[in-house]
């Protein structure tokens, strides 16, 4: 009788999401945008904004949110796009439904995402935040795979900065923002980031 040799293969484990001394990523594709500047001098990262946007609003998967971000958004692509075209904003990241990762800014700069704000009594969250888009809408549920990706994100920028908090566009600017939306699942942030127990 023959003997069947079983191979078991090692089980290949997910790269480690790092953030590099100038605040890149290593898993993330970039797409440079001229949207930023200089951090105020003495500045420290200790938030994390989570904003959710879709172009056009409620459509997932083109370039839309890419181009806004580096302008290049054709204002006559879309009814929406007219009023939009000529914003000079980006984030530092983007998460797309698929969990891919797209970085837009170096984490050691400031992006143009969170517009006037304040956390805790502190205004200006761009100066002191790293903003985080989550493709998607207020009122359509993320998607698994970006959950996943939002954890390894905020889990590798707090072993690069002394993230305090996370929170909404819609907290820090009230009235004015509702993004990510009621339909972001903030329990479920929280379990995935909590110290794992074994
Ligand atoms: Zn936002």
């Amino acid at each position: 009788m023959r003997r069947r040799r079983t191979v078991v293969r090692a089980r290949k484990a997910a790269p480690r999401l790092a953030i590099d001394a100038a605040g890149y990523a290593n898993l993330a594709r970039r797409v440079p945008s001229p949207n930023h500047d200089s951090r105020p001098a003495g500045a420290t990262v200790t938030l994390v904004v989570v904003h959710g946007i879709s172009l056009p609003p409620g459509e997932f998967g083109g370039d839309g949110i890419e181009a806004l971000f580096t302008n290049r958004l054709d204002p006559a692509a879309h009814p929406y796009y007219a009023g939009i075209a000529a914003l000079r904003v980006s984030a530092h990241f983007l998460i797309r439904r698929d969990g891919t990762l797209v970085q837009f800014v170096g984490c050691g700069e400031r992006a143009w995402h969170a517009g006037e704000s304040s956390w805790r009594g502190q205004l200006r969250c761009n100066d002191y935040s790293v903003g985080i888009e989550l493709e998607g809408a207020d009122d359509v549920p993320y998607a698994t795979a970006q959950y996943a990706m939002l954890a390894r994100l905020v889990r590798a920028l707090r072993r690069r900065y002394p993230i305090v908090d996370v929170a909404g566009h819609g907290d820090v600017a009230p009235g004015r923002k509702t993004d990510p939306g009621t339909a972001f699942d903030w329990p479920r942030l929280h379990r995935l980031l909590a110290p794992r127990s074994r």
